[in-house]
C-alpha cells in the first residue's frame, strides 16, 4: 500500500516535470515567417524587411516590443496574443501593429 502510494507520487512527479517541460518548449518555439497566420498578417521578425509597398502605413520604428498586443519575455522575444504558445521576435511586425498606449 505504502509502495504504491510512493510509486503514484514518483509517477506524478515524472508527469509534472513532463509538462513544465513541454510548457517551456511551447513557449520558446518562434513564429516562422512561413506559418499560415504569419503570411496572412504579413510577420516579419525584422521590421525593417516588411514590404512597404504591400503595407504603406508600416514605418521601421514600429516594433513588435512597443506594439500593445506584445507581451515581453526577455530582451529578443515575446507573446503575441495573435500568435498563442509560439512567440515573437521584438524587432519583428505584423499588420496588426497598434501602438502601445
Ligand atoms: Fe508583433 Fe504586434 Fe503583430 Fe503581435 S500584433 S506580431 S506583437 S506587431
Amino acid at each position: 500500500m505504502k509502495n504504491t502510494r510512493r510509486q503514484f507520487l514518483i509517477m506524478s512527479a515524472a508527469g509534472a516535470a513532463t509538462l513544465s517541460l513541454n510548457n517551456l518548449a511551447h513557449a520558446q518555439a518562434m513564429v516562422a515567417e512561413t506559418d499560415p497566420q504569419a503570411q496572412a498578417l504579413g510577420y516579419k521578425a525584422d521590421t525593417t524587411k516588411v514590404d512597404t509597398k504591400k503595407y504603406p502605413k508600416h514605418a521601421n520604428t514600429q516594433r513588435c516590443d512597443n506594439c500593445a498586443l506584445y507581451q515581453p519575455k526577455g530582451a529578443a522575444a515575446g507573446g503575441c496574443s495573435l500568435f498563442a504558445g509560439k512567440q515573437v521576435a521584438a524587432a519583428g511586425w505584423c499588420s496588426a501593429w497598434a501602438k502601445k498606449a
